[in-house]
């Protein structure tokens, strides 16, 4: 019986070791189901973040041209310094459209409330409007209106974040600004960052969708250089 004995203990150790063993076998492998599952996270995060804009370049927009009037109150008619930067603005006026922003600049001739315009405006829509020449001065980014050009752009709601459309034409638009004027990325600024106004509010507050524009923006530079080559 002894022996018999002897051999049941040695069973039970041996099956204690072997639940144990693939007790840990489990949980390795659980790990690197979690390893794999965080890796596939992650690069589908990386993939829709980059894809998302991935067909924007920097060919030029569809531009809808309505110059203003010359007058002294939105089209001084004053040539630029030469263009060193590209300066992003937000109407402020939540779901007021492109048009709308562009005929206000145009009246202000008439109602002479103040002197203020921007050298393109972007809609709602992604409908861009042109209402100053390039290189001329537009009443927008104060003491920088001499070396830049202006963008204003609609926004749909207090928050003043812009809609998909909006944001597709303004990365275009800016892009295609940026290689026209020899600029990068790091030249494109918020008009916060002359005169620490809270325009444009959303890429003021919320510094990382900030970065992310002007990361979309070099992306669709690149685009067009892998283009050309
Ligand atoms: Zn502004």
């Amino acid at each position: 019986m002894q022996p018999k004995k002897k051999s049941r203990w040695k069973n039970k150790g041996e099956n204690r070791a072997k639940s144990l063993r693939r007790r840990k076998t489990y949980a390795a492998a659980g790990i690197l189901v979690l390893v794999i599952l965080t890796a596939a996270a992650g690069i589908h995060s990386c993939v829709s973040q980059n894809g998302r804009y991935a067909d924007v370049d920097a060919s030029e927009p569809e531009l809808d041209v309505q110059l203003l009037d010359v007058n002294p109150y939105s089209r001084p008619g004053i040539q630029s310094d030469g263009i060193n930067g590209i300066v992003i603005h937000y109407t402020a006026n939540p779901g007021s459209t492109a048009q709308e922003n562009r005929d206000y600049f145009n009246g202000l001739q008439y109602s002479q409330e103040i002197e203020a315009s921007s050298n393109f405006i972007v809609g709602l829509e992604g409908e861009i409007i042109q209402c100053v020449p390039t290189w001329e001065v537009a009443y927008a980014s104060n003491e920088r209106n001499s070396d830049t050009v202006s963008i204003e752009v609609c926004h749909p709601d207090e928050t003043g974040e812009f809609t998909d459309k909006t944001y597709r034409s303004l990365v275009q638009l800016t892009a295609w600004l940026c290689v026209k004027f020899s600029l990068t990325e790091e030249d494109v600024i918020r008009h916060y960052d002359v005169t620490g106004k809270n325009c444009p509010k959303y890429f003021v507050e919320n510094e990382d969708a900030w970065e992310r524009f002007k990361e979309n923006v070099g992306d669709a530079m690149r685009k067009s250089q892998e283009g050309e080559k």
